[in-house]
């Protein structure tokens, strides 16, 4: 049935919410406040298709992008992007206001001058449907391919090198691997790139240990795509959702690249987490050690350091910094970014970070000032105790979730206070919302 309705309000992906009869539903692609029209199906299970916006909100912009609705990406695209960002501002207010019952200061979003092709590492997946080989992105929660390499969010070279490989698989004989079937060769391409220093790796992500024609074939990639620095072959034989596997060959070139941030490089290599936005990047970790106010006595802790980058950036400011990170790769590589840097006065630990916080506590020792930035489903009880009993001046926690993050802060609101709310638009056209949270000793 076909019925009209108002947006009320967004849930936590900011698809519009309706309600029919007490049925709550849930429409992508509307906007607050807008008169649409929807296909609703309430069973078996309750579902709602856009069918017109009957009174458009002033912010309703046409969408850059063609596969915008096919591809779900980038949710927010038919927004204008300063609404984007007061969006996401008004999610992390009401997130607190639920939580807390108690309407804090949110500052206003940090967003990015440009918003377009923005993210330094992108992957595609290869795919033979009915007899043509495809590459494309993954339609947002499926494994359909959207049959496209032209992206407004990734870096414009991606589209370039995706192009070349497609032809080259062609001209090559080289196969697209079936993830039913278990057979074929090319499952995804990952590329990452340095708009600082200009590198650009390229990972072939293979279904098994051999590439016929390999040499062929990284030969004329290099020769038709200048600006690649190196190759890696990414042998993944698992069934998983998993994009890498464990091992890697490389193919040509040093196999990393480096990037600058703040002034500091850092090498960047297939595996290890690194920031996607690195215009944003900065204007988070120079906000985050802002908010901290370190001084030259300060000891620091940076949990969940991935390749170290906050701890070395901040390194400067602070006596001492200790970095923790359960990813192996991940330590070696901010070892080696400590080194390159020439900086002294740090020191990473590969562990869990909770289990590293309970030592600490069972060894009474301390630091005056933690800075954390755990995966989206936030940190752990255990970790957040420990800190409790670490009991450090200040916390600044980042989250690339706020929903989680609210939860851990409920537990760190026994001993801390809130002082600064900042959300930073690491993400823009997508739902995503990334927010720091500065905590005081009460
Ligand atoms: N601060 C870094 C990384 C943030 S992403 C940056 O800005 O680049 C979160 C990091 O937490 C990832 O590197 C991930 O490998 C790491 N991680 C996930 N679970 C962990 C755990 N239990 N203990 C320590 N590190 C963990």
């Amino acid at each position: 049935m076909i019925n009209r309705y108002k947006v009320i309000g967004y849930d936590s992906e900011f698809k519009g919410i309706i309600k029919e009869g007490n049925t709550t539903l849930y429409l992508p692609r509307v906007i607050k406040g807008e008169t649409v029209e929807a296909d609703i199906i309430l069973k078996p299970f309750a579902q709602a298709r856009l069918t017109k916006v009957v009174e458009p909100n002033q912010n309703r912009v046409k969408p850059i992008c063609e596969y915008y609705i096919q591809c779900g990406g980038c949710a927010l695209q038919h927004i204008n992007y300063q609404e984007q960002l007061n969006m996401k501002q008004e999610l992390v207010s009401n997130l607190f206001v639920e939580a807390f019952n108690k309407k804090y200061e949110v500052l206003p979003t940090i967003g990015m001058k440009d918003p377009y092709y923005y993210r330094n590492k992108n992957q595609v997946v290869f795919k033979n449907i009915k007899g043509k080989l495809s590459c494309g992105m993954y339609q947002s929660g499926t494994h359909n391919v959207v049959n496209t390499t032209n992206c407004y969010i990734q870096d414009k070279l991606v589209d370039k090198i995706i192009t070349v490989i497609k032809d080259l698989m062609v001209k090559q004989r080289l196969s697209a691997y079936d993830e039913d079937r278990k057979t074929g060769l090319i499952r995804h391409v990952l590329v990452k790139t340095s708009k600082a220093t200009k590198e650009v790796m390229v990972v072939i992500v293979v279904g098994s240990e051999v590439f016929p024609g390999r040499n062929n074939f990284v030969k004329a990639l290099v020769a038709r795509c200048k600006e690649i620095t190196t190759v890696i072959q990414n042998i993944n034989t698992r069934t998983t959702n998993a994009v890498l596997g464990d091992k890697e060959v490389v193919l040509y070139g040093k196999g990393y690249i480096n990037d600058i941030l703040l002034g500091l490089k850092f090498k960047i290599s297939s595996k290890s987490f690194y920031q996607i936005n690195p215009e944003q990047t900065e204007k988070l970790y120079s906000e985050a050690i802002k908010l901290a106010n370190l001084t030259k006595a300060d000891t620091l802790l940076d949990a969940y350091c991935g390749v170290g980058t906050i701890g070395l950036i901040a390194s400067k400011h602070v006596q001492k910094v200790t970095g923790v990170e359960l990813v192996k790769d991940a330590v070696n590589d901010a070892i080696m970014n400590a080194k390159i840097n020439n900086i002294n006065n740090v020191r990473f630990i590969c562990d869990d970070a909770t289990r590293f916080m309970i030592n600490c506590a069972r060894q009474k020792q301390t630091f005056d000032v933690v800075i954390m930035d755990p995966p989206r489903k936030g940190s752990d009880k255990p970790f957040l105790e420990a800190l409790l009993k670490l009991l450090p001046e200040k916390v600044v926690y980042i989250s690339c979730n706020p929903h989680t993050q609210v939860e851990d802060l409920k537990e760190l609101l026994k001993k801390y206070e809130i002082k600064k709310i900042q959300p930073v638009d690491m993400f823009p056209h997508t739902h995503h919302v990334e927010n720091i949270v500065l905590l005081t000793r009460k």
